[in-house]
């Protein structure tokens, strides 16, 4: 008798710490802004960019936005999310200023090779272009929804027309939401009825659809249906970029930080996802380092590879800003994701390493600090 209540007491205490687990997500939501530099990330407005007229309409309206003497100051006003949030309760990786560097890992530097490299863990050296071609590597969405816990519960939203086959969902039937596609409505819902209206009245349709729509149809999505892996690309930033519009580039990026951010929010005021949720931030390449050439990227472009990764939730150590010398890639991103889940990710091809994560010492509580 004894013995069977020190055998209960000794399960239960297991099960309370497996359940408790800090460094485990029950959730994870992957977001990316494409060709968003850390340049910007890491300092705010660049000072010869925002004045230079060839890139930016009105610099005096521009400047009273986002310029700032000190840098540190600069940067919370581009993107007030990640350094008045994540920069306390997350991780922020790829400051080169300080050594600290995050790189895509595939020599091509542009945005399908990019996506394959974060999804899959792989470098394939087949994947050059961007043309729309079936992506034949197992990615994680798809393995995490092919698998027992997360079966059926993973999404995936994106601006550019290209994901369907990024992804590759006539092989996985994982739900993709990409370019102009509308929503299919359930119930009459009129959230989607309207988001579908507007986005059928945009005139000028590129490749990429505008990214508040592609949020505001994700948010819908998690409203309704509690998915457990969210993917969410967002592409706008890339557009202004090669459009050569810094003005455009920055008030963007500061949109996407918002969203971000409105999206934390939602989450942690979920009982489903609050303190159960992680959120991996990043992008798929930098561009040029200079006023000639940051609006390109390419394999020739210096710079190109230089990317940054953000991470806020269970499993992640509020540790802020990344300072030790370092060096992570893209290819380690999907592995990532599987280690903060507990859950393994096999597939046919070489997975890159998960990176290796500061241990975590407090629980996952965005509320820490304000209590
Ligand atoms: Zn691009």
């Amino acid at each position: 008798m004894k013995s069977a209540f020190i055998l209960f007491l000794f399960l239960s205490l297991f099960i309370s710490a497996k359940a408790q687990n800090p460094a485990q997500a029950e959730n994870i939501f992957i977001i990316t802004t494409d060709g968003f530099r850390w340049q910007e990330l890491f300092s705010g407005a660049d000072s010869l960019l925002i004045s230079n007229s060839q890139y930016v309409e009105d610099i005096s309206i521009a400047r009273q936005l986002f310029w700032d003497q000190d840098p540190m100051e600069r940067r919370r006003l581009l993107m007030p999310f990640f350094w008045n949030v994540i920069s306390k309760s997350g991780q922020i990786y790829g400051n080169r200023a300080l050594g600290n560097k995050s790189n895509a890992a595939n020599p091509y530097k542009i945005s399908y090779p990019g996506y394959n490299e974060i999804l899959t863990g792989y470098i394939d050296p087949f994947i050059i272009i961007n043309y729309p071609k079936l992506n034949p590597n197992t990615n994680i969405l798809e393995y995490l929804n092919n698998e027992g816990e997360y079966h059926g519960k993973v999404v995936a939203f994106s601006s550019w027309s290209v994901f369907p086959s990024i992804l590759n969902n006539h092989r996985n039937n994982l739900p993709v939401n990409s370019g102009w596609q509308n929503m299919e409505e359930e119930n009459n819902d009129s959230v989607y009825d309207l988001i579908n209206k507007v986005q059928d009245g945009v005139p000028i349709k590129n490749n990429t659809r505008y990214d508040w729509l592609t949020y505001l149809n994700a948010k819908e999505y998690i409203t309704q249906h509690h998915p457990r892996i969210v993917f969410i690309g967002l592409g706008e930033t890339d557009e202004f970029a090669h459009e050569g519009h810094y003005d455009k580039y920055l008030q963007h990026a500061n949109a996407v930080d918002k969203m971000i951010g409105d999206l934390w929010y939602f989450v942690q005021t979920q009982p489903c996802y609050r303190n159960k949720t992680t959120f991996i931030i990043t992008t798929d390449h930098g561009r040029g380092k200079k006023v000639y050439n940051w609006s390109n990227h390419s394999l020739f472009t210096d710079g190109s590879a230089q990317t940054w990764l953000a991470m806020i939730g269970p499993g992640i150590e509020p540790l802020g800003e990344m300072k030790g010398k370092q060096q992570i890639y893209q290819k380690q991103i999907a592995a990532t994701i599987a280690n903060l889940l507990g859950q393994p990710f096999k597939s046919e091809h070489r997975i890159g390493q998960a990176i290796n994560l500061p241990p975590v010492q407090q629980m996952a509580d965005a509320t820490v600090g304000s209590k």
